[in-house]
């Protein structure tokens, strides 16, 4: 078994446990409020994107529909005065200045050839276009929104046109707005420079899935299919998802379709932009838990101090070798609660057995079993407790005369009756700090705490006269010889002192018997 000491203890284990379950209490919450915190984020976030990606779809749809009207209505013009080159420059300007709509208007004839652009810059008047947008706006005769292409001039560019028919309603070519999609356009006026710092932004697919429009210029004109958002969007589905953009950077995107286009709108913000309050949040919350958990462990500690302190206190008692005071410090414990008051009991009641029973040994030891008198040993403790007190004391000793003869006459038992009731008469005249002593066969001593030579003479003598008046059974008449003496009159040393009143007791049976004899005044003494 380790040592005792190494050992944890009530304390230390109590505040532990507190410790512990202040520690997973702490991270459970705050794991969950996490959890909880990140949904919601996450949640809003992807509707904001959904709402505003379905506001900026709109925006766009009623541009593209606009747009369509205005060129709708330059072709009604175009086609009444298609003979004029001066007007149709004219109608071109007007239409690109006045509407902002279009980086450039073209006016082409059936056959494919620029009638005249604005601005005239492009310098593409005469010029026969062979680009993909002029083939599919010729071929279809209709208003028509192409594909993104590269132009003759070598943009990339998006073409809106509408056919021209003359008053009698023969095709004579087509009107077509420009928008260009790597310069300044209508598109970032109507989708804003929208880029925020945290990183937040959005991009235009056509409906093969092809960026129109994006922040990062580079992109433009590239296919983003393999985003399943893009693909989502370009089949006309609107909605909200966490993707990963095409640097792998996770987004939550919000999407909306232009249905007259087959476009698509995506509004997108990295998922770490929008968890970035979270973190704050969180520490923050352990900040503020901080203070109410350090007190509450301070009142843990102290209240498992005082759980742990009575405990201690009675386990540290168990050990005292001296049961009296063992029994003086349980009984000071302050046992507070149910278990330990309990133990207080337990260990008050087996202490205070123990202590009778060494009690009852000790007495035992000391007493004379026949008389209940003290014996040699009961002598010996009383005398050390008053020589150590430097109490005086009378003595007085005594021995029944001629017992030898009562014993051979009337039997032992007789002779010890007649021992015993010598040993009550002297109880009965003596006070409770009275000495009385057996000392041995038909001999006793009698000390007499303050009482001086003269006093104890005469309670020998009142002995003396008692005994001699006593009838005993079956022997009748019996008398003692006693002999007085002091401490420490005559002797500094109580057994001498005790010798004395002996040698006494000597000269009463000296002188005759049935007398007590005062040392040192041999002489005195008295006969009945
Ligand atoms: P004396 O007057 O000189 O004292 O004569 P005595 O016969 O009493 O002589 P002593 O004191 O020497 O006698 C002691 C006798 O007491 C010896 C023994 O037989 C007897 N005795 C000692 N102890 C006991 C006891 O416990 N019971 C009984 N019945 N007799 C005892
Ligand atoms: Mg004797
Ligand atoms: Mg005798």
């Amino acid at each position: 078994m380790p040592p005792l000491s190494s050992r944890l203890n009530l304390g230390k284990l109590i505040l532990g446990l507190a410790l512990l379950s202040a520690v997973v209490t702490l991270a459970n919450t705050l794991h969950a409020s996490y959890r909880v915190q990140r949904e919601q984020l996450i949640g809003n976030t992807l509707e904001a994107n959904r709402v505003y990606a379905g506001k900026l779809a709109e925006t766009t749809q009623n541009f593209i529909l606009s747009a369509q009207q205005q060129l709708a209505y330059s072709a009604t013009t175009l086609g009444r005065r298609a003979h004029d080159r001066d007007e149709l420059a004219a109608e071109a300007a007007r239409l690109q200045l006045q509407t902002n709509s279009f980086n450039s208007v073209l006016v082409v004839d059936a056959a494919g050839t620029v009638l005249a652009t604005s601005p005239q810059s492009l310098a593409l008047q005469g010029v026969v276009l062979n680009s993909q947008g002029n083939a599919e706006a010729l071929e279809r005769r209709e208003p028509y929104i192409s594909n993104p292409y590269r132009s003759a001039t070598g943009r990339l560019l998006v073409a809106i046109s509408h056919p021209i028919f003359n008053t009698q309603g023969a095709y004579q070519g087509y009107v077509s707005g420009t928008i260009y999609l790597r310069q300044r356009s209508i598109l970032q006026t109507l989708l804003g420079k929208h880029h925020y710092r945290d990183g937040s932004y959005l991009y235009v697919v056509d409906r093969n899935g092809r960026i129109l429009y994006h922040i990062d210029p580079q992109r433009i004109g590239q296919f983003a299919l393999e985003n399943p958002v893009v693909q989502a969007v370009s089949q006309g589905h609107s909605g909200a998802q966490q993707v990963r953009n095409s640097r792998g950077v996770p987004m939550l995107a919000g999407y909306a379709p232009v249905p007259s286009v087959g476009w698509g709108v995506v509004a997108q913000r990295p998922t770490a932009a929008t968890l970035a309050p979270l973190s704050r949040l969180m520490s923050a919350v352990i900040w503020n838990a901080i203070p109410l958990g350090v007190l509450s462990l301070l009142v843990t500690w102290w209240f498992a101090r005082r759980i742990s302190l009575p405990l201690w206190q009675l386990a540290r008692n168990v050990q005292n070798r001296d049961t009296g005071i063992a029994i003086g410090h349980v009984a000071g414990i302050r046992a507070w609660y149910y278990e330990v008051a309990h133990l207080k009991q337990a260990l008050l009641y087996s202490f205070n057995l123990l202590q009778d029973r060494i009690g009852k040994l000790n007495r035992a030891s000391m007493t004379d079993p026949l008389t209940g008198l003290q014996n040699r040993r009961g002598l010996q403790q009383g005398l050390e407790d008053w020589q150590a007190r430097g109490q005086p004391f009378g003595i007085v000793a005594l021995d029944i005369d001629r017992f030898k003869a009562i014993n051979d006459r009337f039997g032992h038992a007789v002779g010890d009756a007649v021992i015993l009731r010598i040993a009550q008469l002297m109880r009965d005249d003596s006070r409770d700090t009275d000495l009385l002593c057996r000392n041995g066969g038909e001999e006793f001593l009698i000390l007499l705490p303050g009482i001086d030579t003269a006093t104890a003479a005469q309670i020998a003598e009142r002995l003396r006269r008692q005994v001699a008046a006593e009838h005993f059974d079956e022997v009748g008449a019996v008398t003692i010889s006693l002999g007085v003496a002091h401490y420490p009159s005559y002797h500094e040393d109580p057994l001498q002192a005790l010798r004395l009143a002996d040698k006494a007791l000597y000269m009463a049976k000296e002188q005759g018997r049935n007398r007590t004899v005062v040392y040192p005044a041999a002489g005195h003494s008295s006969a009945g």
